[in-house]
């Protein structure tokens, strides 16, 4: 199902575009985390990191890193935040993939915030490491 972002992809309505190329397109983030928040989209709707391909997902990581080069060398930024929230419950709230690069100025900027740790014991992170290890092999 389409969302807004094809929308923005089609020109039909207004975004701040900053890159495009033939299978993706970077613009500004509406309500931005900080100065130059910036989503990078397949044009090729894909709901999140599960659906897309890993040939889309590499397109659209190459333009991530094309995007936080540029950050660095014109924003005088020295660091960034590559986040992707994929499913209502880690948070997405548009459902067609895409890559949140934020830049970081100053390291407790903005109220951006990472995660509080989580209390976990040994014996359940190996648990869940032997599942994975499974899932992987
Ligand atoms: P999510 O929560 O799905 O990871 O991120 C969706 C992002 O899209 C949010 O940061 C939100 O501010 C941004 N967003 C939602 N609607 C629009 C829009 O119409 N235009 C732009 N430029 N950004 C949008």
């Amino acid at each position: 199902m389409s969302t807004i972002f094809t929308k923005i992809i089609n020109r039909e309505i207004p975004a701040n575009i900053i890159y495009e190329d033939s299978d993706v397109v970077a613009f500004l983030d509406a309500d931005p985390a900080t100065p130059g928040h910036t989503l990078v989209v397949p044009k090729q709707e894909f709901k999140d990191i599960f659906e897309v391909t890993p040939e889309v997902l590499n397109k659209v990581m190459a333009v991530v890193q094309k995007i936080a080069h540029a950050m660095k060398d014109t924003l005088g930024v020295t660091g960034v935040n590559i986040v992707n929230n994929s499913g209502e419950v880690a948070l997405q709230t548009v459902f067609h993939l895409h890559i949140h690069v934020i830049p970081r100025y100053d390291r407790n900027e903005y109220g951006y915030k990472r995660p509080p740790k989580l209390d976990i014991t040994n014996e359940e992170t190996i648990i869940i490491s032997k599942k994975l290890q499974k899932a992987l092999s």
